[in-house]
């Protein structure tokens, strides 16, 4: 039952980083979405978007805290009392027991500003914990390293979507924005109108490739090898711009050389790209006066994503087109706070504002504000999937409170975290639905959605954004903030903590000052307008930085820094035993682990079940019609989905959604081969074997 509150409220979609503006209108028992003018999505919405009140109101809500006697024993209902009482008992006796890192958080990229801060605080006051990581290592790691390195500033776009418009050239690399965040695509248009090109680098003919200018069909697990063959062409042909170089860089010499050895037919044989379309695409960049570089998942969830960028930047240093208007490197945030959520300690080495943990300045400002001792602070902890391997007795974390995240399902190689996850001492789940990951937990704790609580969002811009409460929590239910303060509590450090959001938002804004990510300047009244502010905006006369790096970059030197990349093989390339190339991404109707979508009927009409696309000849070597159920093997698992056939797609690549669990999960699949740099998983390729299924 719905409690009384504002008949209609000015909100922001609970799913992707684009966080469209909407209005969620009550009537009686009803909640409906109506469209706002945004500028990110100027009115419009996804069907995602339109659906989204419907999770409100769904009918297996969680609204009691479950818990089991022990393991093999069923959930049952149980009180709060007992619930965090145990949980406090139990953290409190394994790390009497094991040391204070044998108790572990992971957070997630669509938790509010407040409580993505609020965790890594309650990791390091509460706990006195270094373990805690985030499921924004899935997404987000390469391009925040990548942008770190190059330009001493990790802001996903340095620059606001208006600005799309503006650039001759877009060049978009393994984004599908016309799937993802439909929204979105106005800005493409408007630049399409206005006569300027989209390049669209992917290996599948995606719907967004079908809307460009040209459409460069890569093998998987291959951008580097395009990026620096991009860069030899623009080296030969006299494209590169000098003066900038020169005057805003520092690096391009040993670049210039390891590209030196990218000739274009060799870049032919390791990307599939014909010479003739490279020498292209080269000149409609070196050519343009302004174009912007955009990536997404694609080259960046790779066991070398943090290369693959900096490749691709490296080609942009070097035309020039960076630090000025309408151009310049962004890569488009997926999850709702990919953003925010990354840059206020619920990474494993982070303090709040891009602070680190092991620099002993920032150590000491935030320990200030949080009124405890520098050295109480714990060290660098694991990040996300090496926290997951150390789960359990091998591994020594015992217990793992987990929050906005559904690892049983989004994790890659599905089967080993389960394991893990299940080899834990205490498993503690906080969600609002009984999620896969929920199902397998300890204690389940059901908790406030996103229009029944109030946040800030840092979108894919960079604009800190108010989500405000619409209605209450149903009777039962309690916010994150709530369930932290309680077992802080518990742990005898109430007095460090608030459930109460604004007050969170101040105290965390306070601890950015100084910081890469500067809020200091924000509050909750400053960004009631419909704008919002972008970082940094160090005080409270501040109007805020919209874009980033016209006049310098953020490095000391304020140059932006090039980075010799050669070109390395993913982790698992396709043999005799796996044939074939396996990539995995998002669609339309669905998001993210399916928690929420999954429970959208009309989300589940659009695309009711698992499916992997494939070439037809590769359907009709095996004796399968389009349709069929087909299986899929990797060194690592497998999986059966429809087999869906698509003319476009690669003779030698197989596509499969992963917002899907049990059989047709496309993460028993995937590769955990990290990055050695970001740690991102390698999602988007693997080696994959596929067979008919004879019933
Ligand atoms: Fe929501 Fe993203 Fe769709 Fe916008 S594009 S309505 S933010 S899911």
């Amino acid at each position: 039952m719905i409690a009384a509150a504002a008949p209609s409220t000015a909100t922001h979609c609970p799913y992707c980083a684009l966080q469209c503006g909407m209005v969620l209108v009550r009537s009686g028992e009803t909640v409906t979405v109506a469209a706002r003018d945004f500028p990110t999505n100027k009115g419009g919405l996804c069907r995602k978007g339109w659906t989204s009140a419907e999770l409100l109101t769904a009918p297996d809500r969680l609204t009691t805290p479950l818990m089991r006697t022990a393991k093999g024993e069923p959930l049952r209902a149980v009180g709060w009392d007992a619930a965090l009482d145990r949980i406090a008992a139990e953290m409190q006796g394994i790390r009497k027991a094991y040391g204070a890192d044998a108790v572990g958080i992971f957070g997630g990229g669509g938790l509010t500003n407040e409580k993505a801060y609020l965790l890594g605080k309650f990791a390091r006051v509460g706990l006195g914990t270094a373990t805690i990581d985030y499921n924004g290592r899935f997404c987000m790691a390469s391009a925040a390293a990548a942008g770190q390195r190059a330009f001493g500033i990790d802001r996903g776009l340095p620059f606001p979507l208006v600005d799309i418009a503006g650039a001759e050239i877009i060049l978009l690399v393994g984004a599908n924005p016309a799937e993802t965040m439909p929204p979105i695509m106005q800005h493409f248009e408007e630049q399409q109108r206005r006569g300027g090109r989209l390049i669209v680098v992917d290996p599948r003919r995606t719907a967004t490739a079908a809307t460009a200018t040209l459409h460069l069909a890569l093998s998987p697990g291959s951008d580097s090898a395009l990026a620096n063959g991009l860069l030899h062409i623009a080296i030969q042909d006299g494209l590169i711009d000098r003066d900038f170089i020169a005057a805003r860089t520092e690096g391009f010499e040993p670049v210039r050389r390891v590209a030196a050895a990218y000739w274009p037919d060799r870049v032919e044989r390791l990307t599939g790209v014909a010479e003739r379309q490279l020498r292209r695409v080269a000149h409609m960049l070196g050519e343009a006066e302004t174009a912007i570089l955009l990536t997404a998942r694609g080259p960046e969830q790779q066991s070398r994503g943090v290369d693959n960028l900096l490749a691709y930047i490296n080609l942009f240093l070097a035309l020039g087109h960076a630090g000025k208007i309408f151009c310049g490197f962004g890569s488009l945030t997926g999850q709702g706070n990919g953003q925010g959520g990354r840059e206020h300690g619920q990474k494993a080495d982070q303090l709040p504002g891009y602070r680190k943990l092991d620099d002993p300045a920032d150590r000491a400002a935030v320990a200030k504000i949080w009124g405890v001792e520098p050295e109480s602070l714990p060290r660098s902890g694991l990040s996300a999937c090496e926290l997951l391997d150390g789960l359990g007795p091998e591994g020594g974390i015992r217990a793992l409170l987990v929050m906005g995240s559904n690892l049983a399902v989004s994790a890659p190689d599905g089967n080993r975290v389960r394991e893990r996850l299940a080899s834990l001492d205490l498993l503690v789940v906080a969600d609002p639905f009984l999620s896969e990951t929920a199902a397998m937990a300890d204690i389940v704790l059901p908790v406030a959605q996103w229009a029944e609580e109030d946040g800030t969002m840092t979108n894919l811009e960079g604009r800190i954004l108010r989500r405000r409460r619409a209605l209450p929590p149903p009777p039962g239910v309690r916010t994150d903030a709530e369930i932290i303060a309680s077992l802080a509590e518990r742990l005898g450090r109430g007095t460090c903590f608030t459930a109460e959001p604004e007050e969170i938002f101040e105290e965390f804004a306070r601890a950015t000052a100084g910081g890469v990510a500067d809020y200091a300047g924000i509050s909750y009244d400053r960004i009631e307008s419909p704008e919002g502010l972008y970082w940094p905006c160090p005080s409270t006369d501040h109007p805020g930085t919209p874009r980033l790096f016209l006049d310098r970059f953020g490095t000391k030197d304020g140059r932006a820094k090039f980075h010799p990349i050669e070109h390395q093989p993913p982790a698992e390339e396709p043999d005799r035993e796996y044939p074939y190339f396996l990539t995995t991404g998002r669609i339309m109707s669905q998001y993210q682990s399916g928690t929420q979508t999954r429970r959208i009927a009309a989300l589940n009409q659009i695309e009711p079940q698992p499916f992997v696309e494939i070439h037809p000849d590769v359907g009709r070597s095996l004796g399968c019609a389009d349709g069929d159920l087909v299986r899929l093997r990797t060194r690592r698992g497998v999986s059966e989905f429809r087999a869906r056939f698509e003319p476009s797609m690669r003779l030698d690549t197989l596509f499969v959604p992963f917002h899907w669990s049990g059989i047709g999960s496309a993460n028993n699949l995937t590769n955990q081969a990290l990055d050695p740099v970001s740690k991102i998983p390698e999602f988007k390729v693997c080696a994959v074997r596929i067979e008919a299924i004879v019933k």
